[in-house]
């Protein structure tokens, strides 16, 4: 779902504050315009490459939702401390980063690899880079972003997608066991 300012969901209203997001309950990525324009200009990541990546993220938690790890992650929660809930959800995050860089590997080499270049991935990262909490958190100062709070650091954010992006396995991307995120 494409919308502006705010769009009734199954999940209650989505608004553009809130950043781009999925709602399990109906199965939508919904994806506020205004993030787009912000994306390319405060946060310097132009290029439909980097588009794509906040879209494939997205599509990661339908993954996680289809392979019943959203629903899990969030049982596990209920029964965890605030701080350890937080933890969890960053490998949650960190998994869709991953599954996103997966998407990207098959739909280049679907197209010859032809789809992406190496200033492709460049932006991509720059928007990971751009979304980490931590740069989140020094930039956007009064600005909520819910669906950042627990998303991992920049750092986190490059190297899981790069994980996905450089494999393409699904099974690379088990960010609940590694040890170092
Ligand atoms: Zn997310």
């Amino acid at each position: 779902m494409l919308f502006r300012d705010s769009t009734p969901t199954a999940c209650g209203l989505g608004q553009a504050a809130m950043g781009p997001f999925y709602c399990p309950a109906d199965s939508k990525v919904y994806l506020d315009l205004s993030f787009f324009d912000e994306l390319a200009q405060r946060f310097r990541a132009p290029g439909q490459f980097a588009q794509a990546y906040v879209v494939a993220h997205e599509i990661g938690h339908h993954v996680q939702n289809l392979l019943g790890i959203s629903e899990k992650a969030h049982q596990m929660r209920a029964r965890m401390s605030r701080r350890d809930g937080n933890a969890l959800s960053v490998r949650v995050e960190l998994q869709a980063d991953c599954f996103a860089g997966v998407w990207a590997f098959h739909a280049n080499r679907q197209r010859g690899g032809t789809m992406i270049d190496a200033h492709d991935v460049e932006q991509a990262l720059t928007a990971a880079t751009a979304i980490g909490d931590d740069r989140l958190q020094r930039q956007t100062q009064g600005t909520v972003v819910p669906d950042s709070f627990t998303h991992g650091t920049s750092a986190q954010r490059v190297r899981w997608f790069r994980v996905g992006l450089d494999s393409g396995e699904l099974g690379r991307c088990d960010t609940f066991r590694a040890q170092l995120l």
